[in-house]
């Protein structure tokens, strides 16, 4: 009766939110990724239509009007948004769709799909740790950086609007709690199963 679910994952942009779903990835069953499409710059070694979908503002543009997106919202100055026909599709396979997304893209997934989703927010254990990840990770100006750390004061305090709170304190700890969110997150039904399910149950007498 499973068909497919969601599972939004937001935190601060240095979170760990990649490296917890690669180091979690072979544990949690089929799935697929979200890919969003942004206008940000692609950073060294990032893949267009592995990591992003990387377009010009424009082209964006059109896609809203166009109704491309299941959800979108500026983040950190630039556009980030998910598209809805590969989300359609993955769901109608009974698949686990998993969304990198912040805040705001969770509220409107949660006001489109709220009887399917599950979710979770990741953060290191503090602001401090989050500034000296964001640094080592290296991929970003020094602007960048402050602008993503002044970001992260205000979405931190939406952590309670999630289901779970993933502090990614080790990488093995935190894929660990990863992969016991993504089992419940394959369990939620939407109504309509639900129904389904309480109509056969009571036929089958
Ligand atoms: P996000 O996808 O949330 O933006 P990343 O997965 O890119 O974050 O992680 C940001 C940086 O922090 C990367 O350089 C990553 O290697 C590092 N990192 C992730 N988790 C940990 C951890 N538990 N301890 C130390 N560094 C970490
Ligand atoms: P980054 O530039 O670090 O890859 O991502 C910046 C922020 O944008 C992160 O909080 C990330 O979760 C969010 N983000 C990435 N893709 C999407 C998307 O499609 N929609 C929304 N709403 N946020 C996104």
């Amino acid at each position: 009766m499973q068909k497919g679910a969601i599972l939004v994952l937001s935190g601060p942009s240095g979170a760990g939110k990649s490296t917890i779903i690669n180091a979690a990835s072979d544990e949690i069953g089929e799935y697929y990724f979200s890919i969003s499409t942004t206008t940000r710059a692609p950073r060294v070694g990032e893949e267009n239509g592995r990591d992003y979908f990387f377009v010009s503002k424009e082209s964006f543009e059109e896609d809203i009007k166009a109704g491309n997106f299941l959800e979108y919202a500026q983040v950190h100055g630039n556009y980030y948004g998910t598209s809805l026909k590969p989300v359609r599709k993955a769901l109608e396979e009974g698949k686990l769709v998993i969304f990198d997304i912040d805040v705001q893209g969770h509220r409107l997934v949660r006001a489109k799909m709220d009887d399917i989703t599950t979710s979770a927010f990741i953060t290191p254990p503090t602001l401090k740790a989050l500034e000296t990840r964001l640094r080592a990770r290296s991929t970003d100006d020094e602007s960048v950086i402050v602008n993503r750390i002044k970001n992260a004061k205000g979405e931190i305090k939406a952590l309670g609007e999630y289901d779970f709170t993933i502090i990614n304190d080790t990488v093995e700890e935190a894929a660990r709690q990863f992969v016991i969110v993504a089992k419940a997150a394959r369990l939620k039904q939407s109504e309509e199963d639900e129904e389904k399910f309480i109509a056969q149950w009571l036929a089958n007498n």
